[in-house]
């Protein structure tokens, strides 16, 4: 059965969607089936890999507020094996829609369990708030992967996701756990960098991943060429630490 992991953390441009493009695409360069559900207005994970949303026949929209079945509504991607239910602008509306529905946090979760098993992983890029599509992510998923920038104030904001994460456990899916923290944007010449990570293995032990991803220009560029970095410039530390924390996230699910 195909593991759900939510990439989440309210705080916003910490690597969240760098995060869901880039682990998507080297878990399928491992051989893996994905799937990437855009969770964000924003839509930036369905831009990221060049997808027209005027091209998709149904959005993560008509899914959670018509009905839609994610069946049929995936669209293949530029990497083999890795599939993409993608966002639209609308979805910011979807909120509201959802709230007069029965089990309005469990929506997501439903339309995911006939699909789950055509996928090693799922992963599903949440928007920066913890509104009703992020809960309903949170419910869907098995495990969450939180990005953290390292940057001044990067824990702050840490215990609300956290305390969020309690509430939907007791809640709502007690299953859901930390599949991990992950440094992002990391600069090891900088010693304010190394203190963040080592503040963060203090907090959070082994919840935080060995890998690190550092600041590389190419995983800023390569959205803009519809394009992971794996497949922009694979030779690129962007491209690189990403196949890394791949094989740590597959290591750690055996
Ligand atoms: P939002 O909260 O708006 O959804 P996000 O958490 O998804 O943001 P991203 O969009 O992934 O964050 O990243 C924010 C910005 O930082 C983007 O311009 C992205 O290209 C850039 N960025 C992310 N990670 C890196 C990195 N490791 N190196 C260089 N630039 C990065
Ligand atoms: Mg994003």
């Amino acid at each position: 059965m195909g593991k759900i992991i939510a990439i989440a953390n309210q705080k916003g441009g910490v690597g969240k969607t760098t995060t869901t493009i880039n682990l998507a695409a080297s878990l399928a360069n491992e051989g893996k089936r994905v799937l990437i559900i855009d969770a964000d207005p924003q839509a930036n994970a369905t831009s990221g890999y060049g997808i027209d949303p005027k091209s998709m026949s149904s959005s993560i929209y008509e899914c959670l507020v018509d009905g839609y079945p994610m069946a049929g509504s995936e669209v293949p991607t530029c990497m083999e094996g890795l599939y993409l239910i993608g966002s639209r602008i609308d979805l910011a509306g979807a909120e509201l829609e959802l709230i007069n529905k029965a089990n309005r946090e469990r929506v997501l979760a439903d339309l995911l369990a006939p699909v789950r098993d055509s996928y090693d992983y799922i992963l599903i890029d949440c928007s920066p708030s913890l509104g009703l599509i992020t809960v309903n992510a949170l419910t869907a998923a098995d495990s969450v992967i939180i990005p953290v920038q390292a940057e001044y104030f990067a824990l702050e904001g840490i215990s609300k996701l956290m305390n969020t994460i309690r509430i939907i456990k007791s809640r709502l899916n007690p299953q859901l756990a930390i599949e991990g923290f992950l440094l992002t944007m990391y600069d090891a010449r900088l010693r304010l960098a190394n203190q963040i990570y080592e503040e963060l293995k203090g907090y959070f032990g082994d919840m935080v991943f060995d890998t690190v991803i550092p600041r590389n220009i190419r995983l800023s560029e390569a959205p803009s060429h519809g394009l992971p970095a794996l497949l922009y410039d694979s030779e690129s530390r962007g491209a690189t630490s990403h196949q890394l924390l791949a094989k740590e996230l597959i290591a750690n699910n055996k």
